[in-house]
């Protein structure tokens, strides 16, 4: 089976409520789904959104970047050789992680279809199901406690609560929060690069004077300051993870050797798609640490291959694949089946998505 032709598209999904964090406010999903086609019929599924604030991608840099870069350094390869296909890919620019991303999935995608298997299985995978948190966006404290009381009554057991946007608030952002919750809600927070160390080090001392117990705090300062994430790592006492400050498997061996963070968030978006996230489990394996899954704005398509990664690696312990549960529809059949947290994937082959509704036409 090789590798003939893609096709780009736009997919527009509104979200439950607009999306806020340190960094952004957005109200829809609208990201590149890519089809790989091949000369058997067989079609890849992959998904990019455009993050901008955090990877420089956009709508049209991914559909640019995959169809006049990406695809053409793959057209007549065969589908089996997944190695040397996502070096393709990896090799064929610099940056542009999120179109990359998406190629690899329709990359591995074609690869488990050629042989017949879920893509989880054939990374090694035992896992049966994954729970995810649920991401409450960074407002005021009443709204952020009326979106938590309601992640409750759709069976969320985890949260994950944005601050950093006007720290002075965050303190009383969390007791709403926790205020809302039933008593046994685990609560993640993410500040999105929004404190400088020394502000984390007094907000995460506040949030344990209140009684407040959360689970690991995510990127607290700036994705660039990697001895301030290390002074808050070393003085704080909760788990610190880094996320925008890791996208490569230099920059994770770089933070987990040197104790800058105890873990590490992979998101595909961010690493340039599954072959850079198996080199990131890897390398936290060997320090002994663990990885969150985790995932931008992204629908079905992207999440689903997030799903299978998390369910073949046992370095993946916290799932933050929420993209498809902030969605007020979901226009893609087939693929991860979300029950309020819990999210299955089907035993078809590759990532198992049959298609997408609605999808226009999108190329530049
Ligand atoms: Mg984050």
């Amino acid at each position: 089976m090789k590798i003939t032709g893609v096709n780009t598209y736009l997919m527009r999904i509104p979200l439950i409520t607009p999306f806020k964090t340190a960094l952004r406010t957005v109200d829809a999903i609208e990201d590149v789904v890519v089809e790989l086609l091949t000369d058997e019929g067989a079609v890849g599924y992959g998904e990019a959104p455009p993050t901008a604030v955090i990877t420089g991608d956009t709508l049209p840099s991914i559909a640019g970047a995959v169809t006049g870069f990406i695809v053409p350094k793959l057209l007549g390869r065969q589908v089996l050789d997944i190695e040397g296909n996502c070096q393709a890919v990896q090799a064929s620019m610099v940056h542009n992680t999120s179109p990359k991303a998406a190629v690899e999935m329709a990359l591995y995608d074609l690869y488990g279809k050629a042989l017949g298997a879920p893509l989880y299985r054939l990374l090694g995978g035992a896992k049966q199901s994954l729970m995810t948190n649920l991401t409450i966006s960074v407002d005021t404290p009443d709204k952020m406690a009326q979106d938590a009381a309601e992640a409750a009554r759709r069976g969320f057991r985890v949260l994950k609560v944005k601050l950093g946007s006007d720290p002075s608030q965050d303190i009383a952002r969390l007791k709403a929060v926790q205020a809302a919750c039933p008593k046994d809600m685990v609560l993640r927070a993410d500040a999105n690069q929004g404190w400088t160390p020394r502000e984390a080090l007094r907000i995460l001392g506040r949030i344990r004077e209140e009684g407040i117990e959360l689970e690991l705090v995510e990127q607290p300062v700036k994705a660039w300051d990697v001895d301030g994430l290390r002074r808050v790592t070393a003085g704080a006492s909760v788990p610190v993870l880094a996320d925008e400050s890791v996208f490569t498997e230099q920059d994770a061996a770089r933070i987990l050797s040197t104790g800058a963070a105890d873990m590490v968030n992979i998101k595909l978006m961010k690493t340039g798609g599954l072959s850079g996230a198996l080199r990131i489990c890897a390398i936290a394996e060997t320090h002994r640490a663990s990885c969150m899954m985790g995932c931008m704005l992204e629908g079905n398509v992207a999440v689903t291959a997030a799903a299978h990664l998390a369910m073949a690696k046992d370095v993946i312990r916290k799932i933050d694949l929420d993209g498809p549960a902030l969605c007020r529809e979901n226009p893609v059949l087939g693929g991860a089946a979300f029950d309020g947290p819990n999210i299955t994937l089907p035993e078809k082959p590759g990532l198992g998505i049959e298609g997408v509704e609605g999808l226009v036409p999108y190329r530049v």
